[in-house]
């Protein structure tokens, strides 16, 4: 139900901004998910269907952007991916000291937008980035 009530917020937000600009169609809701956020994105993206029913963005999508745990060594101060918890080790100096520098993100970075009643205009975008 996690996912559902993150479908539901999302939703708010682009009817939010749906309102706010008439004139503009939402048609799709761009997120970016971190490794370490536990979201379950098939759940994700029904709940999206569910919650976008019968509001302004019952057309727009949910796109999704995977985002790798990323650390970074504190003795070292390199950056790496690391494949998951377990996996913590700094691959060039093999300390155990890391910090988190991506991975834990739940973000709405933008809303793709078009003109109402006109499906051959270019798609138009708005940076919006908000925590969710
Ligand atoms: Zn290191």
């Amino acid at each position: 139900m996690h996912e559902l009530s993150i479908a539901l917020k999302l939703v708010d937000l682009a009817c939010e901004h749906a309102s706010s600009c008439q004139e503009m169609q939402v048609d799709a809701v761009h997120i970016a998910v971190g490794a370490l956020s536990h979201i379950h994105e098939p759940s994700l993206l029904s709940g999206f269907a569910i919650a976008r029913e019968g509001t302004l963005v019952s057309e727009a999508e949910l796109i999704i952007r995977q985002v790798p745990l990323v650390l970074a060594c504190t003795d070292c101060e390199r950056d790496f991916e690391s494949s998951g918890i377990q996996d913590l080790r700094c691959p060039v100096c093999h300390g155990y000291s890391t910090q988190v520098r991506h991975g834990n993100e739940l973000d709405l970075e933008f809303l793709s937008l078009r003109p109402r009643q006109d499906e051959n205009i270019s798609i138009g975008s708005v940076s919006n980035p908000a925590r969710i």
